[in-house]
Parts: C-alpha cells; sequence; structure tokens
C-alpha cells in the first residue's frame, strides 16, 4: 500500500475543498486500483514473530487487529480528517457511538458538563440519563443564549457540546462566541456537524475543539449505512479517544467505511445543491404555512450569524402547520413523491413528524422546552427537482385541509 502521487499532508492540506473530498486520504496496493479498495478483513499475518512484537509495542507502524486498524477504515479517517480541517479522525460504528465515545471517553465521575437543549433525541438520552449514572453533571441550556452557557459553568466543568444547526428547531449557536468562553474557562467544545458536513460548516476554523458526526446522513449520502466520526488534535485523538475506542470496540466496520469514503467523493456537490434545492422548497412553503424554521432565510431570527459561520445553510427544515399531530400525520399520509422517514441527509426527499419519532423518547417538558411541537414537521431535501417537491407538498397540504 502507498499513498497516490503527491498525497503528503503538505499538498493535501492546500487542497479545496471538492479536490479533499474525491482524493483525500486515497492508499493504492501494488495493483494501482482506481477506485479505493475495500479490505474486509478483521486481522492481520506477520512474515516473523518480530513484527507483531514490534508492532504491539508501538515501535514500528502496521496493522495488528481491525478493532483499532484497517486499510480501508484508515482511508475513511484521513479523507474526514483533512475535510475538516483536523489533525486527526477515528470513525465509529454510528452517529450515536461517535457521541458516547467522544463524551465518555474524556469524562469522569464528578465531573460537569453543558449540553445545548435542543439537540438529537439520543444524544439527549446519552446526556441526561447514562452520563448522571456514572456521576457526571449535566446541565442543558439555550444553545442561542451565549450568557445561558456563561451562566452554567461550574469550577468541574469540562465540555461543552452543541449541534448547530440543531435537530429539528434549527437553532445556530455561535461557534467562535461559544468557543471562546470554553476555552477561557479551559473547557474543550465539541460540535456535533451532521446537519451541515464540513461541506458547509468547519466548527474547528471558528475554535471549536472537538467536531462529531453522524456519517450516516449527508456524508453517505444515500441511505445505505450507519456509520460515526470524531475530528479533533492528534493528542485528542490518541490520548483520548483511541483508548476508549480500541478497548470497548464501537468500531466502524471496513464495508461501511469503504461506502462512506465513496459517498464523500460527492459530498461537496451534493450538499451544496441540496441546500440550494431547500432554499427554494423553503421559500415556497414559508408563503402556505404559519411557521417556518430555515437558517438560510432572512425569517430565521439568527441568519447574520448563519452568513458567518456556514457556507449555506443545508438541506433540512422544520415548519409547522395548524392543527397539531393529526393534522401534521395528515400531510405525511397525503405524500405522494417524498417519503415518510426519519432519517436525513439522503438523495431522497424525507420528511417526518419528530415529536413522534426522533424525539419521542423524551418527555413533553423537555421537547416543548425544546421548541419541538406537536404541529412541527421535518424535511430532509434530496436531490429530486425542487418544483416536483413544491407540487407534492402542495398537494398533500391541500389534501389535509391546509
Ligand atoms: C442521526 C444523528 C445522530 C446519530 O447518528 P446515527 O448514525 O443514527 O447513530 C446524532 N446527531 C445528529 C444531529 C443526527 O442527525
Amino acid at each position: 500500500m502507498k499513498r497516490t502521487t503527491g498525497q503528503d499532508r503538505s499538498i493535501t492540506t492546500q487542497w479545496r475543498a471538492a479536490t479533499r473530498a474525491v482524493r483525500g486520504g486515497t492508499w493504492r496496493s501494488e495493483q494501482g486500483e482506481t477506485s479505493e479498495a475495500l479490505f474486509l478483513n478483521s486481522g492481520y499475518c506477520y512474515d516473523d514473530a518480530e513484527t507483531p512484537a514490534a508492532r504491539f509495542a508501538g515501535e514500528q507502524p502496521g496493522m495488528t487487529y481491525s478493532r483499532t486498524q484497517n486499510p480501508t477504515v484508515q482511508m475513511l479517517e484521513e479523507r474526514i480528517a483533512l475535510m475538516e480541517g483536523a489533525e486527526a479522525c477515528r470513525v465509529q460504528a454510528s452517529g450515536m457511538a461517535a457521541m458516547t465515545a467522544v463524551l465518555l471517553c474524556q469524562l469522569s465521575q464528578g465531573d460537569h458538563m453543558v449540553v445545548a437543549r435542543a439537540a438529537f433525541g439520543p444524544t439527549r438520552w446519552v446526556t441526561d440519563n447514562l452520563l448522571p449514572r456514572f456521576g457526571i453533571g449535566v446541565t442543558a441550556v439555550d444553545g442561542r443564549d451565549l450568557d445561558a452557557w456563561k451562566a452554567a459553568i461550574q469550577p468541574n466543568t469540562k465540555v461543552f457540546f452543541y449541534e448547530t444547526p440543531a435537530n429539528p428547531t434549527m437553532d445556530i449557536v455561535d461557534v467562535a462566541a461559544v468557543s471562546a468562553l470554553a476555552r477561557a474557562h479551559g473547557i474543550r467544545t465539541v460540535v456535533d456537524n451532521a446537519f451541515a458536513t464540513s461541506a458547509l460548516q468547519r466548527p474547528l476554523d471558528f475554535g471549536a475543539d472537538v467536531v462529531a458526526y453522524s456519517a450516516t446522513k449527508l456524508m453517505d449520502g444515500q441511505g445505505r449505512v450507519l456509520a460515526g466520526a470524531v475530528c479533533g488534535s492528534a493528542d485528542f485523538i490518541n490520548t483520548l479517544l483511541l483508548p476508549f475506542q480500541r478497548n470497548t470496540g464501537p468500531t466502524l466496520s471496513p464495508f461501511n467505511a469503504w461506502v462512506v469514503l465513496k459517498g464523500l467523493e460527492t459530498l461537496d456537490l451534493r450538499a451544496n445543491h441540496q441546500a440550494a434545492s431547500a432554499l427554494t422548497v423553503a421559500r415556497f412553503l414559508e408563503s402556505r404555512v404559519p411557521r417556518l424554521i430555515y437558517p438560510g432565510l432572512p425569517s430565521h431570527p439568527q441568519y447574520d450569524l448563519v452568513q458567518k459561520q456556514m457556507k449555506a445553510a443545508g438541506s433540512i427544515f422544520s415548519f409547522e402547520i395548524e392543527g397539531g399531530r393529526a393534522a401534521a400525520h395528515g400531510v405525511l399520509d397525503a405524500l405522494e413523491l417524498i417519503d415518510i422517514s426519519n432519517n436525513i441527509g439522503d438523495a431522497k426527499s424525507l420528511m417526518t413528524h419528530p415529536a413522534s419519532t426522533t424525539h419521542s423518547s423524551l418527555t413533553p417538558q423537555v421537547r416543548a422546552g425544546m421548541g419541538v411541537t406537536e404541529g412541527m414537521l421535518r424535511i430532509s431535501v434530496g436531490l429530486e427537482d425542487p418544483d416536483d417537491l413544491i407540487e407534492d407538498l402542495d398537494q398533500a397540504l391541500k389534501a389535509a385541509g391546509l
């Protein structure tokens, strides 16, 4: 295996985003294959007994076992790190494996963290139910409010964690301001960047320390595999994340890594095209529904902040209709093109009712605190012609009497 021509990090870090997504991290075997090879193996063999001894002792580079290293997985890690502008990346079996690992690898009994309350449902389960069982204190705040972050800091606060844009409320967190506050207090900032991806937003450029991903979403982009990733400094990845990951085993399958590698080749194209279509669809819907929350429209209260930290506002947005859950389910049931699905970031446009799906495990109080109402619907805009999506939404709203 050798790196493809010119794959010196000093060169690849100068490549522009679309080039990194296609070329970053590619290694070729002696066969000279064009597309990245799929190494579907768990173990490795050695020419002599000394080789594994040297590798286990950390004295020689090389693979020992696929829980820790695999060539296909490593190509994906190098590519994601390059795209994110991070020194290092480790991928995990799913987005939630990444969120769990990134928190448990650095928090201990007696520590405290602050989480933005508008977050993916299972992430809130981890912060609200799992971490307290191990004596880790958690405070949930309105992520849009810098003073709330400041007020939540305790002497033992170690981590700030948030999504931006957040699911499904589209709250935006000021990455530069919150990161600066954290840094001044010796707190590490972790950003879940699944909704934007590095194609549209790079939190490390604005001072965040760690970026965590569900690569299941836009990175795969075609609804095929689950995957997760954590990016940060080489020191964070190697001294905190890697020991946790290698010993607890939330490892990504080489096959799934290969699928995501191929997905990344089109990420820049897809993310920008889907964001442009989302803007078109949102402009139409805004005139048809009482409330629409898309960070790419001037009606979003944090529009100026979006312009500052995002290249485009992404492919996902939420809107509210009159009539609560019954009406929201009625709209979904009347869709003819857009699928009813709680997934996001797919080439196919998908719609869901968060209160009865992605956020159903939360108490009504927590949901209300986040702003997830019974009449809220969330759409993930895909690669179809936006005019077909608009016609489908229009007929579905009419069919539901709206
Ligand atoms: C989907 C999602 C996750 C969880 O990822 P999985 O790959 O489904 O485990 C975490 N955070 C956000 C923002 C997500 O959209």
